[in-house]
């Protein structure tokens, strides 16, 4: 029996979060063995034009008792971005513990994704979500004046970066992927880079299975574009993470089918499953945006929870409704994300019952 909390959000946040819900409705029907219950929350800019604040002072300990977190999207033009991604998302993000960011990179057939290459592009970016570039030490000095300057301290430490390599290469063994990547620059970023490169190295002879490769972070861009079917697990700080899970998902077909996981790996606190777009203010309430990000990232809530046959069934049939063309616009297609998520959920409803069937 698993508790999740769902917080849909603003704009299309809260469309694409329906279907994922009556994707997991349906799936608890087929599924006898799956109890999960949920409770949604109305956090989100409406909120805070009503309240003063994105989440209720106690939020995050009324998360707490949840064992994952399903989060939509957040964003409203009346309100600073700003505001609703460090008064809702970072909260969480932090105080939750949840240092590491995943982001699965595939390639689905029948994506007409900008990289016209008939390989197998199937891997992941666990992206140091806590510390490094995105610190808040530093300052700004004679502001306003032609002396002006900043300084913004990069702040690693050798248990963060431990703790995220661990991660890694435990991904990589029980996936069964044979090479973790390592992005750095310590030719240039002297102080710590190096810290970064000797402690990924030093996890790494742990992992005698696993090879193991550093690469600097400008040319790993270009063998994202020229050779991405090489990859298995990047690893990368938070800054080269941010940047690289951009690029990876552009590659396999953008922000629609981007699904991410905010891990708290020792499982203390509530990990969070999010689709990496936003609340898309340009087509929200037109019923066109794309589900299957969100839909994705409750696979991989439900994968994180142990239930790993409706993960799979969510998966096969995100590229099954693909393969048929039943696609929004984002992807090329005319239909409705309703339409996309009950043709989904038809599909994963068939898989799980033609599974049943199988094992009795
Ligand atoms: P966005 O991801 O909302 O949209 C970027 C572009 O991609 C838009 O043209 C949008 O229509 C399209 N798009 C995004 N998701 C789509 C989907 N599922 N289906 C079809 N098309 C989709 O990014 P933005 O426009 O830079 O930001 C809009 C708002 O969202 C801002 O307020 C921003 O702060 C917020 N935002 C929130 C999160 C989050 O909640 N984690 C992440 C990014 C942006
Ligand atoms: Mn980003």
């Amino acid at each position: 029996m698993h508790n999740i909390a769902v917080i849909p959000g603003d704009g299309i946040g809260r469309e694409v979060m329906e279907e994922a819900l009556c994707l997991l409705e349906e799936i608890c029907k087929t599924n006898s063995l799956l109890t999960i219950e949920w409770e949604i929350f109305s956090w989100s800019s409406e909120y805070y034009l009503q309240h003063g604040e994105m989440m209720p002072k106690n939020g995050l300990d009324t998360l707490k008792k949840y064992d994952a977190i399903l989060f939509g999207a957040i964003g409203d033009p009346r309100v600073a971005d700003e505001v609703s991604i460090w008064d809702l998302i970072m909260p969480i993000r932090k105080g939750f513990e949840q240092y590491i960011n995943f982001r699965p990179i595939k390639q689905l057939a029948g994506i007409n994704a900008p990289l016209q290459i008939d390989k197998d592009i199937d891997f992941v970016i666990i992206r140091e979500n806590a510390e490094g570039e995105y610190s808040n030490m530093g300052g700004n000095l004679y502001q306003g004046t032609s002396q002006e300057m900043a300084v913004q301290n990069t702040v690693m430490t050798r248990e963060g970066v431990k703790k995220a390599s661990a991660f890694a290469f435990k991904y990589a063994r029980s996936k069964n992927y044979k090479k973790v990547t390592s992005a750095t620059k310590s030719n240039a970023i002297l102080h710590t880079m190096k810290l970064w490169d000797r402690e990924v190295a030093s996890v790494s002879s742990n992992y005698e299975d696993i090879h193991f490769e550093s690469v600097y972070i400008d040319a790993l861009t270009a063998y994202f574009v020229q050779r991405p079917e090489e990859f298995g697990v990047v690893l990368a700080s938070n800054l080269f993470g941010d940047i690289l899970s951009d690029l990876g998902s552009s590659i396999v077909g953008g922000l629609g089918v981007s699904p991410s996981a905010n891990i708290n790996p020792e499982g203390n606190y509530p990990s969070m499953f999010e689709p990496v777009h936003g609340s898309a203010p340009d087509i929200a309430g037109q019923g066109i945006a794309n589900p299957i990000a969100q839909v994705w990232s409750l696979a991989l809530l439900l994968e994180h929870l142990g239930y790993e046959q409706p993960a799979d069934a969510i998966l096969q049939s995100i590229q099954h409704v693909i393969q048929e063309g039943i696609v929004t616009p984002d992807l090329g297609g005319t239909c409705t994300t309703k339409q996309v998520g009950k043709a989904i959920r038809d599909q994963v409803k068939s898989n799980l019952l033609g599974a049943e069937k199988y094992e009795s």
